[in-house]
């Protein structure tokens, strides 16, 4: 494909000279020659200075990555084989654990290629490709994870559709089809995965530290309130470490595939109980019938509408908080999570103290999370480290 060189406006030339791998739109000059997807990009200042090469790709934010800092560099397959090498090699510990047997092996620009990754669960690999343009280089990656790893099978996710939503066709790529569900571990905690089964395949595996220090020093004797909890993840953590657990989801599929979780972990499901309503209502409700529990697990998505809601982290993270509060015991624990990047840690922390501030109690940070090891990132590149979790002790 046809190389293009693009120039940077002037006021971005010092951000990107420092090493910043988004290519933004408002950042180029002039954006007409960028016309398909996989376009090779070369940027430069306004002395024709190198600055990037890159390549063109529409995603929420941006419009394509840089991928290399050198002019020299071909965006070839060895280009491909390298990096991915390189972040398959940093990851042997996990693959050798015993009882882990899912985690992210390729994390996006943290790892050097922005718009891909891919995640290893139990001999199966997932890639997701974030633009059209990322995936203009599928045949590249391919050969390279098939040259460097031994697998059971491949499956993919289209992350490009309107809105970043994901392509709705079937994932399998090669080898042998996955069972349903994939039956995989993390510290010994088992997740049913359903790798041909929409965007989401069961878990979120950068909660891993989360989930392990609910189940090691937060559960014993405890009752857990998990609030948005999909299929149960956070409720598993704390089950294994000795809580009694409330999972309460919106979507019907969660009744079902908590269940599941719990029956492929050896609980008894019949002692939990699995909630199927909007978190918003069942908040009024528990204050209402005066229900308290020792930990209160929040991690809403960055952006929810539901029948009888609407709800944005930037903006409403600080009242969800409060409902939390109302039915948290005394000198119990909230567990407070966002995925959204459009804040830092501290505004979050911020939303969590005018929180507590509001209801009149005391509080103490006892743990903070963000991303585990295995979701490399860069520091050239802030925003990619998304994830914010606080572990608030009430008193
Ligand atoms: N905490 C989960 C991941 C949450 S994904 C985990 O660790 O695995 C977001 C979930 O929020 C989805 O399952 C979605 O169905 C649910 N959700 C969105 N809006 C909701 C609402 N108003 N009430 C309850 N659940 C909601």
């Amino acid at each position: 494909m046809k190389e293009i060189i693009v120039t940077v406006k002037k006021e971005f030339v010092n951000k990107y000279k420092k090493g910043y791998p988004l290519i933004l739109e408002e950042a180029l000059e002039n954006t007409k020659s960028l016309k398909e997807e996989g376009q090779i990009i070369t940027l430069i200042d306004e002395n024709k200075a190198f600055l990037g090469k890159g390549y063109y790709g529409k995603q929420n934010k941006g419009c394509g990555w840089i991928l290399s800092n050198s002019k020299n560099s071909n965006l070839d397959y060895k280009f491909f084989y390298d990096k991915i090498r390189n972040a398959f090699s940093k990851r042997i510990k996990l693959y050798h654990s015993r009882d882990t047997s899912c985690f992210r092996v390729f994390n996006g620009e943290g790892d050097g290629i922005g718009g891909l990754t891919i995640d290893y669960f139990d001999e199966y690999y997932l890639i997701t490709w974030y633009s059209k343009g990322m995936y203009e280089f599928k045949d590249n990656i391919l050969k390279a994870i098939k040259s460097l790893v031994s697998f059971d099978g491949i499956y993919e996710k289209k992350r490009f559709e309107e809105n970043g939503m994901v392509v709705d066709e079937d994932s399998y790529v090669c080898g042998k089809k996955a069972p349903e569900p994939l039956v995989v571990k993390e510290n010994s905690v088992n997740f049913a995965i359903y790798l041909n089964d929409g965007a989401m395949v069961g878990v979120f595996l950068d909660q891993k530290e989360v989930r392990k220090s609910i189940r090691d020093k937060y559960s014993r004797g405890k009752s857990v309130l998990n609030t948005f909890s999909y299929t149960g993840a956070f409720s598993m953590a704390a089950a294994k470490g000795g809580a009694i657990t409330t999972s309460v989801d919106l979507a019907s599929r969660s009744l079902e595939k908590t269940t599941e979780n719990f029956t492929i972990n050896n609980i008894n499901p019949a002692k939990h109980k699995i909630i199927v309503e909007d978190v918003f209502l069942y908040f009024k409700r528990a204050k209402k019938e005066e229900l308290k529990f020792d930990v209160v697990i929040l991690d809403p998505p960055s952006f929810a509408t539901s029948k009888d809601n609407r709800f944005s982290a930037a903006k409403d993270y600080k009242d969800l908080m409060k409902s939390a509060i109302e039915i948290t015991e005394d000198k119990g624990l909230i567990i407070a999570s966002t995925n959204c990047a459009t804040f830092n840690m501290a505004k979050f922390k911020k939303f969590i103290d005018d929180a507590f501030k509001e209801c009149n109690k005391n509080y103490e940070i006892l743990e903070e999370h963000s991303l585990p090891e295995d979701f490399a990132v860069t520091d050239k590149f802030l925003e990619g480290n998304y994830l914010k979790v606080v572990f608030v002790r009430m008193y």
